[in-house]
């Protein structure tokens, strides 16, 4: 196995470890180990061993669950802000940790460090945002129609979190759902990506030790269980888990869904996108230029919000078309440990070979490969999947731009008047982020009105990926709804209560009803 010992140290992953053989799950801090078939891990960067994991048996699963109930049932009378201070504390923890924790993104998703080190702030990020959540989970008071009465709202806490995650954001999205459920009293029983358990093993180390130490913390507050669709799937049939928050593709988030809906749960839903950038004839190119690459290029183009559809004013886009080309001859792309590199691989060989089913379904389709989509081998890691990202020029949303290949294609197309970007914008099943690059006031303003950009993100000036977390994330259409994160996404963790108090001696009825016995 090519997992640094050190690294092993660090992060304490050795009491998960047995031989080569990763834990099945974590029950109460504890590591549980299967005797079931065992499935080789490989990283993406070279196809290096990292061990083995073996998916949880339904029975584990469902002790998990059952354990984080009896978690529930205490940590839910636990007083926020004390709350709050468990999460105070994982702050801390993963500031110190920041650097390890970055590399086994880097090992497991290929990203690289600057990324991963990113992706590890958005959860130094969510520990401070949630904090000051702690104080903050209020309703309203409502005047009553009613003498000598007061109505209220309370939220109280809603149960266990199911948390299924995708493997491109391996640890921030588990930390957006996950410290937003402790502060609103919830426990977390989370199922990783199959191709990132690593991640989920680091993170419930960090979490476990705090948990461990923390006066009134159950110690199955963070449980894991490792495992692919039935797992997932033992999560959404559980009446046990009140909301399932689950991250990744369309087909996954459909099927999620319908099981949890089938039985009346919450379902909080994040999943594919197809992001456009509309680029006006007034736009700052230097500007567009630098978002454009970043979007589309940045992750392999394996971010739920990387720019995938450009649609350009037919009078610039012979001026942007070829600086977007020449930027892209120099992106560097290679092992994303090495500085410098700015592309790392593409997950897996099943990944590639949609990269290169959509280029030729776009060619098929009238669409022409302006520049790169082939396969890189020359000074990257052997065995591993590494693209130059590819510009492919298209006359509107063909089918093949409709559906999200998870890869660095960018199809670029022309608009004549805004009315048909905008309708260019819309015309897709996905809705999650959209730019627009504009200097015209009205442009901007009409972009992100009512009758603009149908997407849960719609920004000015800004690209289409790397969103704060203080906003709330998510988006609309077949990207599910579900909203994360920022702003007032803390709802979707607890349960609100109206409660009406009358404080006379007269029992009034609401409406003027008279039932007088
Ligand atoms: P995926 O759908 O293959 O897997 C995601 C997770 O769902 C995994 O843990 C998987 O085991 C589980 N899963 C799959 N089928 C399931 C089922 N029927 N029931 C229960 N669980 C099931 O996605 P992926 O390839 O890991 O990730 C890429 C996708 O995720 C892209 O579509 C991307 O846009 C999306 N994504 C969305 C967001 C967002 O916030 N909107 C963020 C990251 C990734």
């Amino acid at each position: 196995m090519k997992l640094d010992t050190q690294l092993i140290a660090a992060l304490g992953l050795g009491k998960y470890l047995q031989g080569e053989q990763w834990a099945s799950a974590i029950i109460n801090g504890e590591a549980v180990f299967d005797n079931g078939p065992a499935k080789p891990l490989r990283s993406p960067i070279d196809h290096a061993s990292l061990g083995q994991y073996v998916n949880a048996p339904a029975a584990i699963t469902e002790q998990a669950i059952k354990e984080a109930h009896a978690a529930f049932l205490k940590w839910r009378t636990v007083p926020a802000p004390r709350r709050g201070e468990l999460v105070r504390l994982i702050g801390e923890k993963v500031r110190a940790k920041k650097k390890e924790l970055a590399q086994v993104i880097t090992l497991e998703a290929g990203k690289i460090v600057a990324e991963a080190e990113g992706e590890v702030q958005e959860w130094i990020d969510i520990c401070d945002f949630a904090v000051g959540l702690s104080r903050q989970l209020h309703g309203l008071t409502i005047v009553s129609e009613r003498p000598e009465h007061r109505m209220m709202e309370q939220w109280h806490p809603l149960g266990t979190v199911g948390v299924i995650t995708a493997f491109n954001f391996p640890q921030a999205v588990w930390a957006w759902n996950a410290m937003l459920a402790f502060v609103c009293g919830d426990p977390v029983v989370w199922k990783p990506s199959e191709k990132a358990p690593l991640c989920a093993l680091a993170i419930q180390s960090v979490v476990d030790e705090v948990i461990a130490e923390f006066d009134g913390a159950p110690r199955s507050l963070s449980q894991i269980v490792i495992g692919e669709v039935e797992t997932g799937k033992q999560l959404a049939e559980s009446p046990l888990v009140p909301l399932v928050s689950a991250t990744g593709s369309v087909r996954m988030g459909k099927a999620v869904a319908a099981t949890v809906g089938g039985r009346l749960g919450r379902s909080l839903l994040e999943l594919g996108g197809n992001n456009a950038m509309i680029v006006t004839e007034t736009a700052n190119l230097e500007l567009a230029l630098r978002a454009i690459v970043f979007a589309a290029a940045g992750t392999a183009g394996q971010r739920c919000t990387t720019l995938r559809r450009l649609i350009v004013q037919e009078s610039v886009v012979d001026q942007l078309l070829p600086r977007i080309a020449k930027a892209y001859e120099t992106l560097p792309i290679g092992d994303p440990r090495e500085s410098g590199k700015l592309v790392g691989p593409l997950i897996d060989e099943p990944s590639f070979r949609a990269q290169q089913q959509a280029l030729a379904d776009a060619k098929a389709q009238g669409g022409e490969v302006v520049f790169g989509g082939e396969r890189v081998t020359a000074g990257v890691p052997a065995n591993g999947f590494y693209v130059r990202p590819a510009i492919v020029r298209v006359n509107g949303n063909l089918p093949v731009v409709c559906h999200e290949t998870f890869a660095p294609i960018l199809y670029v197309m022309t608009y004549k008047t805004l009315d048909e970007a905008m309708a260019l914008q819309n015309g897709v099943p996905q809705g999650l982020s959209s730019a627009i690059f504009t200097d015209r006031m009205q442009e901007a303003e009409r972009f992100v009105s009512p009758a603009g950009s149908d997407c849960g993100i719609a920004n000015v000036n800004i690209g289409t990926s790397g969103a704060e977390i203080g906003g709330a994330f998510g988006g609309e259409k077949e990207t599910g709804g579900g909203r994360e994160s920022g702003s007032d996404s803390w709802k979707n963790y607890m349960r609100r209560t109206t409660n009406t108090v009358n404080y006379g001696n007269a029992l009034p009825l609401a409406q003027g009803i008279k039932f007088d016995v």
